[in-house]
């Protein structure tokens, strides 16, 4: 039902809109939209300092990725928009119906059908999937964020021919960057006690632990609706933890603990809790503040060696 009420929501928005927005209302700056952080952390990277972009960023209020709704506004600045980036998985079925109802034709971008082939690899046999369900946190990969890069690139040199060496050279950089970042996940692993993590909350970790052959166990597969886990699943939990002796328990960043402590009660057990940190409710304080993609990661890389008993 509420994603029936959020596409009527777009459609009269969109009956609000002029019906034609001046193309270059915000100056001659290539326009460029993204709708969640890591997208718009990695186009910033890209761009650097090269001249003539104008990045901008729809989920800068620390809203649930999975319970965005668009304003008036941001369909404007989505028309606008000389390049709009998105990545195109469930969360994303409302940016279909903007495109469709849009009075101009936007160069819209989905990162995820790109990486499919990489993506639908680690789909099958996953528990709590539907048939054909793709896991939408592609950017917890770290290949991902590499080939997610090569791809932001390209769609910016076609817009942008003359800054291709400034532009190529920022990708180039980031690259490296994100190569030392995947050396240190590697590190971890080579030093890891355990090789299994078990999360308390939402899964949307799954590309990060398959990526580094971690086993888990979650409370919800992917970022499903439940908010309250079974009897089951805290039997099934707090089993683990007993049987697997971990030293952590996980969660998200919008956990509010409730469900770890439950776990450990089963268990009669007490350990920390600690939260990776799935990027999927930034603000522009935070980002302002200095946060970034790598700075994200090189915390979660941190909380992982904990986890896995890094010494
Ligand atoms: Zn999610």
């Amino acid at each position: 039902m509420r994603k029936i009420a959020a596409l009527i929501l777009i459609c009269l928005l969109f009956a609000l809109l002029p019906a034609c927005s001046p193309a270059d209302e915000e100056g001659t700056d290539i326009q460029i939209v993204t709708t969640i952080f890591p997208l718009y952390d990695w186009t910033r990277a890209i761009i650097g300092d090269a001249e003539g972009f104008s990045l901008s960023l729809l989920l800068d209020t620390g809203t649930d990725v999975h319970s965005y709704q668009p304003s008036a506004r941001d369909l404007i600045d989505i028309q606008n928009a000389d390049l709009f980036l998105y990545v195109g998985g469930e969360s994303d079925e409302w940016v279909e119906e903007v495109l469709a109802q849009s009075h101009t034709e936007t160069n819209a971008l989905p990162l995820l059908p790109l990486l499919k082939g990489y993506a639908e690899e680690l789909t099958p046999g996953m528990q709590g999937y539907a048939d054909g369900a793709t896991d939408e946190h592609i950017w917890l990969s770290l290949v991902n964020a590499a080939l997610s890069m090569e791809e932001i690139t390209k769609a910016l040199i076609d817009l942008a021919p003359e800054a291709a060496e400034s532009l190529t050279k920022n990708k180039n950089d980031y690259l490296l960057r994100l190569a030392e970042l995947s050396d240190g996940y590697q590190a971890m692993m080579d030093h890891a006690a355990y090789h299994t993590i078990l999360v308390a909350d939402r899964f949307p970790f799954r590309y990060l632990a398959e990526e580094w052959n971690i086993t888990y166990y979650a409370a919800f597969p992917g970022c499903s609706a439940e908010t309250e886990a079974s009897f089951e699943t805290v039997a099934t939990l707090a089993d683990a933890l007993v049987q697997e002796k971990l030293p952590v328990i996980l969660t998200t960043e919008s956990s509010d603990g409730a469900l770890a402590k439950t776990i450990m009660q089963t268990a009669g057990l007490d350990v920390p809790v600690m939260a990776l940190d799935s990027m999927q409710s930034v603000t522009s304080k935070k980002i302002s503040e200095g946060y970034t993609y790598l700075s994200d990661m090189d915390s979660n890389l941190t909380i992982l060696q904990t986890a896995l008993g890094n010494d």
